[in-house]
């Protein structure tokens, strides 16, 4: 992000989007990267400013942002808030003049792309619960928006947010979303007399599932973004703003394994179950969007996938009391046996993070590896911890 983006390009920003995977530890390695942190809940701002992370460097996300939340962003300090919501307007007016600050925040649009991707991951549609619609008429929500942030001494609109869905590996959409961004840019100038100094791209650059396959490079994304960024805000007489962008998946998914011992193995007339001791409590994406995963053994990672007769096809499954507890439906992976340990590729966003307890299941560790030193970043859950606050 830093060679391909940062350094490429003048006047950007990278605000890691936190909700793909956030613990103390990645906060502090965000910061030390000098990356921006994006969070969406009490939980994650807290998270990142209990690590010590620098408030202005934070900006606050969401599409129901309690008062609650309003109430510590603004407190704390955080850089940018993107309104998501009319009404949060006068929410963050309330606790910025009551603090006696100017707040700056963004106002999320929804440019009407529908972006090729999963349904639950697309977000940039005109009819998507996340932002505004783009939609300058005489009375239209963004409008009062607009004009309601221009005329509040407590509030200083920086510019724009969008982002149009998750797990992309083609700019298309991007592009399209951008377009349409830049024309409302100049829609914003024509008609409101509004000046956007800043412009958040959001997230979704794509992760592999498995190390073999080359790495979506960022740039593809980002030059030709950054180039139409350029050449229409020239086209149109408008100034450059800062482009931000906010990747999760695409810094943390394949930084990560999944470690799971197997349990048993079940062989059935057309189907082979490998049973392993966690499954949709640490790993829900199979169950919530038919995610795509591959796994190997520790014991030989290289070994060819094993072909069992007629056809047979082997899932590897989870211990959770649900048929739908899957990892792999269709798996290729060689010969496995009862206590051996595999290992869950690209298993690094949207996985801890999305972790349960059910069935009372302990929330496995985590650890970072670097350069054959492992250090644990977080406990794996005790019984204890099973039970914490649970009054009898
Ligand atoms: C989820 C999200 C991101 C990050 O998406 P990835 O696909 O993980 O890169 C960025 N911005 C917003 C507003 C999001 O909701």
């Amino acid at each position: 992000m830093r060679e391909t983006f940062l350094e490429r390009w003048e006047n950007t920003r990278v605000r890691y989007a936190s909700k793909a995977f956030l613990t103390r530890a990645m906060a502090k390695l965000i910061q030390d990267e000098g990356m921006g942190l994006d969070v969406v809940s009490l939980g994650e701002l807290f998270t990142a400013l209990s690590a010590g992370f620098p408030s202005e460097r934070i900006e606050m996300n969401g599409n129901a942002k309690s008062h609650e939340e309003i109430e510590l962003a603004v407190n704390s300090g955080v850089g940018r808030i993107i309104v998501d919501h009319p009404d949060e307007l006068k929410t963050i007016e309330n606790y910025a003049s009551k603090k006696g600050v100017v707040q700056r925040i963004l106002i999320r649009v929804a440019p009407g792309v529908d972006a090729h991707t999963h349904k639950y991951i697309a977000t940039g549609q005109t009819d998507s619960k996340f932002g505004f619609p783009v939609e300058l008429s005489e009375g239209s929500m963004l409008t009062n928006a607009i004009k309601y942030a221009m005329n509040s001494k407590s509030l200083d609109l920086r510019g724009l947010h969008f982002h149009i869905g998750s797990q992309l590996f083609d700019p298309d959409d991007y592009i399209k979303g951008l377009e349409k961004t830049i024309e409302l840019i100049r829609d914003l100038r024509d008609k409101l007399n509004f000046v956007t100094h800043e412009l958040n791209f959001g997230g979704g650059f794509g992760a592999v599932i498995n190390p073999s396959i080359p790495h979506v490079h960022p740039e593809i994304f980002t030059d030709p973004m950054m180039k139409l960024l350029h050449e229409n805000c020239t086209k149109y007489g408008l100034e450059i703003p800062r482009a931000i962008i906010e990747p999760g998946r695409w810094i943390v998914s394949e930084a990560c394994v999944t470690l799971y011992k197997v349990e048993n193995i079940k062989e059935l007339p057309g189907v082979t179950y490998i049973a392993v001791n966690g499954g949709m409590a640490d790993n829900p994406r199979y169950a919530l969007y038919q995610a795509e995963y591959e796994a190997v053994a520790v014991k030989d990672p290289d070994a060819p996938a094993y072909d069992r007769e007629g056809g047979t096809h082997v899932s590897i499954v989870g211990k959770c009391c649900e048929s739908g507890d899957i990892l792999i439906e269709n798996a290729k992976i060689c010969k496995l046996e009862a206590g051996d340990i595999i290992a869950l590729y690209n298993s690094g966003a949207y996985t801890f993070s999305m972790s349960s307890t059910y069935n009372k299941l302990q929330r496995p560790a985590v650890v970072f590896v670097e350069n054959g030193e492992a250090r644990v970043v977080v406990e794996r859950q005790s019984l204890e911890d099973i039970i914490r606050g649970d009054n009898l």
